[in-house]
């Protein structure tokens, strides 16, 4: 008999519910979810095209694999061998050189379970700290500032603040391409509501301007230098909403100070915008009744990252919109499961339920609930940190989780040096694409998308339930149950789950009366209600949080943080002219290990190209089509130049999911960027990078 199962989509984090019609042949179809609040049955094209991820297993790995040497070919092995020799050479390592040489490096796209338990391993039980996630790569700038100006990492509205809210402004970010449902809804809400502003900052005109009523085509890296602008004009034509700032916010007068530091006229030339735009923002922003923000990775992805972040959530500070409908800074989340990653401390400065390692009651409070001795204070390697200290030594042994860090990271050649340094390398994977599978010892085959269950957490704090659909090929395992079984090998208790849920209620447990508060959840509620918003009191969850303007710092009082404005990237300079962004495309996921496998996804971009305007061209005498070579200080990558006048001129712009095409890694985009990293968030700077481009 046919079934249908609900789960939720695994690719970014607006979290559409989805469900999965499987047929008695085991085929399966999926449709979006009409009951589901995220989506209402809608799905974009990397949803609606996800069964045949599933359905394609010619690509996944099958069985754990070992070798004993870097010369030899690694050969089938059984569980119990892969494991227990990984456990013995993690044991020796931990032995010799101290914990502090292993490490862990796992995925926005695992789920909260996953997370949890290799996150309990490595800081209860090994004793180092070394885990960290892409998620670094991703989100750890507006975690950081949120921390700095909210008092925790927390979404304050949700995705139905879009049709009540009257400015919207998108900072840094394409979510027509890239949060597709999301954009949606605003959509509807400019149909319901055509007074809505929309105002977009970008240096590329994308998909997400054709609805803008004012696109700021900045230079890249001037985001501060536009927000202050923005703020300055808000006060001075009068905008500010002095009672909040007055009962809610602390630091107003510093800020006043800073912006007023700088013209709104200057501000325009260095931003490369028209100062009457930045007024008009000011004055939309000044007259909502619900101003919203969204922002990604053009802020997040800078050695400025915190600052930007800052500069943004300050507008919503001194005008007061935050905490109620339609209002809001809202930080959209890349990865699936971001946010759930972070709710149990799967970072290398995090504890659970948002606790952090440099507060030794926290420290103390988990030890004692996992029944170790103590949590090392000391902070873990963050991820290109990791991998800096495998070129170098300090680190042995690293163990890959769902992720392709030789394309996600910047300057990869740099990874694979480390990668290649290493002296044991452990990949739990599902498919045999990645290009870390080369330097694995030892691969681990995991189970996919419907073939374990388990909870994620999306942009909007709400937690969803996917539910195990089909069997996983072969011999793989749900990641939670490998980790599991390697802990137990290494000779820890605490890893006798029966199941995931004994680990998502071990979870909940954790954050018994803290801000993230679900500990009276469970997966029959999640389901019963499809989702739920943290925190979860009294039987109900939370859509938006701060309603009473009672922030969670020590007086209950929001920061404005006076930042500097500056950007501390890489200079251009004669050798490197052109300053290289990278993003993405519409149809394609991170490093294509599932989109790449869908033909209806590569119909609509098949192959990397380098965005460039035509007066950057001609100067250089290269045409639409041409094979051009673009070089930084890092590296060099060739590819099609794709002329276009919706790129400002001396920028250029290149997608980040094409990795090595039969061994030559010339179309990958992080052959290009630096390890420069964000201060605070540790987060790399891939939108701003020093390159020169010729014609090949
Ligand atoms: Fe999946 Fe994101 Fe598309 Fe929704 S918008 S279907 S979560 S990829």
């Amino acid at each position: 008999m046919d079934t249908s199962i609900k789960t939720t989509c695994c690719y970014c984090g607006v979290g559409c519910g989805i469900i999965v019609n499987k047929d008695k042949r085991g085929n399966i179809q999926v449709q979006g979810d009409p009951d589901h609040p995220v989506n209402r049955g809608m799905l974009c094209s990397k949803g609606m095209n996800l069964h045949y991820t599933v359905m394609d297993t010619s690509d996944r790995l099958l069985y754990p694999e070992m070798r004993y040497h870097r010369s030899m070919p690694r050969q089938r092995v059984s569980w119990d061998q892969a494991l227990e020799r990984t456990a013995a050479v993690f044991g020796s390592i931990i032995k010799k050189y101290g914990p502090e040489a292993v490490a862990f490096y796992a995925s926005g796209q695992c789920l909260t379970e996953e997370y949890y338990v290799v996150n309990k391993l490595i800081k209860g039980y090994i004793g180092s700290n070394n885990i960290d996630t892409n998620s670094r790569l991703c989100m750890s700038s507006a975690v950081a500032a949120y921390k700095m100006a909210l008092g925790e990492d927390s979404v304050p509205g949700n995705y139905d603040d879009i049709a009540a809210a009257d400015c919207i402004f998108v900072a840094g970010a394409n979510p027509a391409w890239c949060h597709p449902i999301l954009w949606r809804r605003v959509e509807a809400a400019r149909a319901a509501n055509p007074a809505l502003k929309i105002i977009v900052s970008d240096p590329r005109v994308t998909q997400t301007c054709a609805m803008a009523d004012i696109h700021l085509q900045i230079n890249p890296g001037t985001d501060i230098t536009l927000h202050h602008a923005i703020g300055r004009a808000i006060i001075m034509q009068g905008y500010t909403n002095q009672a909040f700032i007055c009962l809610h916010t602390n630091g107003y007068e510093a800020y006043r100070k800073k912006v007023m530091e700088r013209t709104v006229e200057e501000a325009a030339l260095i931003c490369g915008v028209n100062a009457a735009d930045i007024y008009t923002t000011a004055r939309y922003i000044g007259e909502a009744n619900g101003f919203m923000s969204c922002w990604t990775m053009g802020l997040n992805q800078s050695v400025v990252g915190v600052s930007k972040n800052l500069s943004l959530i300050n507008l919503h500070l001194i005008t007061g919109h935050i905490g109620k409908p339609g209002s809001g800074p809202f930080s959209l989340t890349g990865q699936p499961n971001a946010m759930g990653g972070r709710e149990v401390g799967g970072l290398s400065n995090l504890l659970p339920a948002h606790r952090v390692l440099n507060n030794e009651a926290h420290r103390e409070e988990v030890a004692a609930f996992w029944g170790v001795n103590s949590i090392s204070p000391k902070p873990g390697l963050t991820a290109t940190e990791m991998f800096e200290a495998l070129e170098d030594g300090r680190l042995k042994a690293i163990w890959i989780m769902c992720t392709n860090p030789l394309v996600s990271l910047p300057d990869a050649r740099q990874a694979e040096a480390a990668l290649r340094k290493a002296k044991y390398v452990v990949v739990q994977e599902i498919s045999n694409k990645p290009e870390t599978l080369e330097y694995a010892d030892v691969v681990l085959p995991a189970a996919a998308w419907t073939e374990k269950e388990g909870t994620m957490t999306n942009a909007e704090r709400r937690i969803s339930y996917l539910a195990r659909i089909t069997d996983a090929p072969g011999e793989a395992l749900p990641d939670a149950e490998i980790i599991c079984r390697f802990a137990q090998k290494m000779g820890y208790t605490g890893f006798d789950y029966t199941n995931n849920e004994e680990i998502y209620k071990e979870h909940t447990r954790l954050t018994s009366g803290t801000n993230t508060d679900i500990s009276g959840l469970n997966y029959s509620i999640i389901q019963e209600h499809r989702s739920i918003q943290w925190p979860y009191r009294n039987g109900k969850g939370t859509s938006r949080l701060f309603t009473d303007h009672q922030f969670y710092t020590s007086d209950k009082k929001a920061m404005i943080h006076a930042v500097a404005d500056e950007n501390n990237s890489v200079p251009v300079s004669p050798e490197f002219p052109l300053i290289l962004t990278t993003g993405r495309i519409r149809d394609q996921w991170h490093t294509m290990s599932k989109t790449g496998k869908v033909n209806k996804l590569k119909q609509h971009i098949r192959e990397a190209f380098l965005e460039i305007h035509p007066e950057d061209a001609v100067e250089r005498g290269i045409r639409h089509g041409d094979i051009v070579e673009v070089l930084s200080v890092t590296g060099n990558v060739r590819v099609k130049a794709a002329l276009t006048d919706s790129i400002k001129q001396g920028v250029v712009f290149l997608p980040m999911h094409w990795g090595k095409i039969l061994q030559q890694d010339l179309h990958r985009a992080n052959n290009l960027t630096s390890r420069l990293l964000d201060p605070i968030s540790k987060q790399p700077d891939f939108k701003y990078n020093a390159v020169t481009v010729r014609k090949y």
